[in-house]
């Protein structure tokens, strides 16, 4: 059989492989210049630095699939994420620990002291936080909230706290140690070549007709099924109306040596008009030291333009109506199925997107043997 797979990121590369490996003809499509998709890492020739095209991606997951996966077209070396922020003129470390609590307080607390203290500045007649607003009050109080969380996300979002989901804030840790390890899963690393290397990898396959540079509306081939990674309403030509994301600008800084010391430094005030700035050799640490020059990037968050890359996917009330209706337009709409961050309108770390993709080429395997139609979604999107 032939299919059309569109995007060449990992939710496009994962099921071309798969097709072509049961032994399928894969005619696998995208826009840009290069594979990989948003997590597209190159060699910047001004400094050497492995530079993370579309923002920095760290690799993170407790999924063992995912990572048996992945590690299987590249090796991965030791990267945990410390992540530095700069409130009112000071800097402290993220996620909220013992240090940041102890340094913002200016004292010398113990983890049975801090908990405590934290549980008195605490908000306890929120029962249910309403918004992300209220769940950082009940959580942490008003100081904490002030200066690592309201300017910042006034700026992520261009919204105020009280108009965002309390969800958003749930995925956050705070710990009373002085464990500043950004995320909490086992397996961490970053890839010694770049995330584009294993997106190679993963398409060297005999049957994978890889064409870059190619938007899936110039084709008039046919095919026995698409798989759409692209925006689900540009497929349907925008006829309900865009989905709305915030796109993200980045400012180029280059200097000598070492720019900021460490990876990523958030700016929490919101009269500073970026939200961070990334340093991209220090996510790959093996060789930071031996390279002259580096790159940092300052970003700035806005949102989308229809020519804006579209990076995080607002969700709120008004989009989410219009994603259902085009949910009921994809299940209507037989040969094309829908997957990936952008075909179901998700943020999706890369660990889940790639076990989203191998769960759907599970799926896949089933309809071909049964010779049953594929869904329109692997999952549900809503
Ligand atoms: C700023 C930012 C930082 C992130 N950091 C992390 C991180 O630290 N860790 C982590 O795990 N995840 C991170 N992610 C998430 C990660 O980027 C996604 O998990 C991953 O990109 C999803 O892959 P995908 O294949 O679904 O989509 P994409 O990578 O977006 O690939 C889709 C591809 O489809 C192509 N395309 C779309 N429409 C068409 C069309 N009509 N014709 C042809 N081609 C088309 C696009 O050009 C694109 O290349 C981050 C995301 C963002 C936005």
């Amino acid at each position: 059989m032939r299919f059309c797979v569109v995007g060449a990121g990992f939710s496009g590369a994962i099921i071309a492989r798969h097709l072509s490996e049961k032994g399928h003809k894969v005619l696998l499509l995208d826009e840009r210049t290069h594979i990989a998709g948003n997590c597209h890492t190159a060699r910047d020739e001004a400094t050497g630095v492995m530079v993370h095209h579309y923002g920095p991606h760290i690799f993170h997951t407790a999924d063992r699939r995912a990572w048996d996966y992945i590690c299987q077209f590249g090796t991965f070396l030791p990267y945990v994420n410390r992540v530095k922020a700069v409130s009112k003129g000071r800097m402290y470390t993220l996620p909220v620990n013992l240090l940041t609590i102890n340094q913002f307080f200016e004292t010398t607390m113990s983890p049975a002291q801090a908990r405590s203290f934290i549980a008195g500045k605490a908000d306890r007649s929120i029962k249910e936080p309403k918004n992300f607003e209220e769940q950082a009050l009940s959580m942490i109080g008003p100081e904490l909230y002030k200066a690592f969380f309201y300017g910042y996300t006034r700026k992520q979002w261009g919204l105020e706290p009280t108009e965002l989901p309390a969800s958003i804030l749930k995925r956050l840790p705070l710990r009373f140690n002085y464990d500043d390890n950004y995320f909490n899963h086992p397996y961490q690393g970053m890839p010694e070549g770049g995330y584009s290397a294993i997106v190679e990898n993963i398409l060297k396959s005999t049957n994978i007709d890889l064409r870059l540079n190619t938007k899936f509306e110039e084709i008039s081939e046919e095919f026995h099924h698409v798989f759409y990674t692209g925006p689900i309403d540009r497929y349907f030509e925008f006829r309900l109306g865009r989905l709305g994301y915030r796109t993200l600008d980045f400012e180029r800084i280059d200097s000598d040596g070492d720019y900021q010391g460490t990876a990523v430094i958030n700016y929490c005030d919101q009269e500073v008009p970026y939200t961070r700035i990334s340093e991209h050799k220090h996510f790959a640490p093996w060789e930071a030291d031996a390279l002259q020059k580096t790159v940092s990037f300052r970003e700035y968050s806005r949102l989308a333009e229809p020519n804006d890359v579209p990076y995080y996917p607002i969700r709120l009330a008004n989009e989410k109506t219009m994603l259902e209706q085009y949910i009921e337009l994809a299940g209507n709409t037989p040969n094309v199925s829908f997957l990936g961050r952008l075909g179901t309108y998700r943020y999706l770390d890369m660990d889940v997107t790639i076990s989203e993709a191998l769960s759907a080429c599970d799926r896949i395997d089933v309809a071909l043997n049964e010779g049953e139609p594929l869904p329109a979604f692997f999952i549900d999107p809503t």
